[in-house]
């Protein structure tokens, strides 16, 4: 588990003790008292600074992680909100379900993958996590507890869903698990050497369910985009698991510098380029590699060096989003700031189950970049651009550095959202891109 009170960039750093960690472990008992304002905290899986509450308080959840009820015959599950998702799995694989919706890692909590709605390789298919929850109860800092579904409550819901925990915690949920016949995946394969023929792959495998691409980032002139295409389903029958060693390396000290620099990055991106096939070749591989390559590697995000890093994650509408991914990946290339993990992603064209939900149709670029100082800044300041004109937005989720200006044009019913927001909780992302206060509010009732 991370140290409840960073953030998995590590990027803004928070002095030790600069936040108060209070550890819950009962999901029936009140809100602890705290002092100046409070956040939820999963897992510290969120890059930026949406998990951080610098001078405040952070209830740390993660300890709120039994099971409740689960219908094997319907699907539906019901658990604490600090509960991994890897647990679920672990629960449900074996009797024949899955969850609907998987981020790229499966050590986020439940509490934590509702409060950023976060979305997977199968948007289109399936839309975003909240799409899922049929209940969750919400513990307010007036001391209320709410049972909030679409349903009932359901404007509340709805702020929650995507809401960053600044409605309130929420204590247990109520999810609905989809049907799986094991845990193998038929995945394809194959490079595709430009950007066009990325976004020519997507359509002509639509009826794919899952589908992901990763670019190299630092290939440039006709080369621009190029990159490693997957696509694939769910597939029938055994296969068996990855080693516990194979998935469960650990990058195991502190380095002093970043490994990932203009050398590792280009040896890297030429080799995993050239090692994928020309043409395509298909797979059964077991779900764990395919959904999350990085979870096998413990504090992968240490090779950064003790200066941390930032993601930059932003989705572009169809109108713009070749030309704008072309211009970003551009900007990159020329800027020699490559990127390790470039992921370039579908999405599809889907009502929003959070008012602040992040999805919505069109193309997700994810790019991690070492932090360098101001070099990095200006950079990402002017991807962001990029976003804004193409009338795309930025990902809370994985942001550390966002302007006010940028969030509202990124989220048009943050003006509705805001009534929802409970007073006594706030964030560092909060503040920084909302205005909200830090300290004036004070503990519960
Ligand atoms: C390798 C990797 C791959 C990833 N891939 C994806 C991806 O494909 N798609 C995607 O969408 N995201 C992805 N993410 C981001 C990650 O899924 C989200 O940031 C997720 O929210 C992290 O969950 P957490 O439990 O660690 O929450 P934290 O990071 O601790 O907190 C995230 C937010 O949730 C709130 N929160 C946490 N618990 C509760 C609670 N009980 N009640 C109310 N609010 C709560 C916090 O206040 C905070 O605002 C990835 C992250 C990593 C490290």
């Amino acid at each position: 588990m991370a140290r409840a009170g960073t953030s998995w960039g590590r990027w803004p750093p928070v002095g030790e003790g600069a936040q108060r960690v209070l550890p819950l472990a009962d999901r029936t008992t009140p809100l602890p008292a705290f002092d100046g304002t409070a956040l939820p905290y999963g897992n510290g899986r969120s890059y930026g600074d949406s998990c951080l509450n610098p001078d405040g308080t952070l209830l740390a959840a993660r300890g709120l992680d039994r099971f409740i009820a689960f219908d094997e015959a319907s699907g539906e599950l019901e658990c604490e909100a600090g509960t991994l998702l890897e647990d679920i799995l672990a629960l449900a694989v074996p009797r024949g379900w899955f969850l609907p919706v998987m981020p790229g890692t499966s050590l986020a909590t439940v509490g934590g993958a509702i409060a950023n709605d976060v979305h997977g390789k199968n948007h289109a298919a399936a839309g975003s996590f909240g799409d899922w929850v049929r209940e969750l109860e919400l513990l307010r800092s007036d001391g209320s507890r709410l049972r909030c579904s679409p349903m009932s409550n359901a404007e509340l819901f709805r702020a929650t869903v995507g809401g960053l925990g600044l409605t309130g915690l929420v204590v247990r949920a109520r999810l609905q698990l989809r049907r799986v016949a094991g845990p193998g995946m038929s995945i394809e394969t194959r490079r595709f050497r430009c950007l066009s023929e990325y976004f020519e792959l997507v359509r002509a495998t639509a009826t794919s369910e899952y589908r992901v691409a990763w670019i190299d980032c630092l290939a440039h002139g006709a080369a621009l985009g190029r990159g490693v295409y997957s696509h694939g389903d769910h597939a029938p029958g055994g296969v068996p698991a990855p080693s516990v060693r194979q998935r469960r390396g650990s990058v195991p000290m502190e380095l002093p510098v970043s490994l990932v620099n203009g050398l590792s990055l280009r040896a890297f991106n030429r080799l995993y380029y050239a090692a994928a096939p020309a043409r395509p070749r298909r797979q059964v591989v077991h779900y764990r590699p395919f959904f999350f390559p990085l979870d096998g590697i413990g504090r992968w995000n240490r090779l950064y060096g003790p200066r941390g890093f930032l993601q930059h994650q932003c989705v572009l509408p169809p109108v713009s989003e070749e030309a704008a991914t072309a211009e970003m990946l551009g900007r990159i290339a020329a800027s020699g700031q490559g990127s390790f993990l470039a992921v370039l992603k579908p999405f599809g064209d889907r009502v929003p189950a959070g008012m602040l939900s992040f999805p919505r149709a069109g193309t997700t670029l994810a790019l991690d970049f070492p932090f360098r100082g101001q070099a990095t800044m200006d950079l990402l300041e002017a991807l962001d651009r990029v976003v804004m004109d193409a009338g795309g937005a930025i990902y809370p989720a994985k942001d550390a550095r966002m302007a006010p200006a940028m969030f509202a044009a990124s989220f048009p019913r943050l003006g509705e959202f805001r009534q929802y927001v409970d007073p006594a909780f706030s964030s560092a992302f909060w503040r920084r891109v909302a205005g909200s206060p830090s300290t004036e509010t004070r503990g519960q009732a």
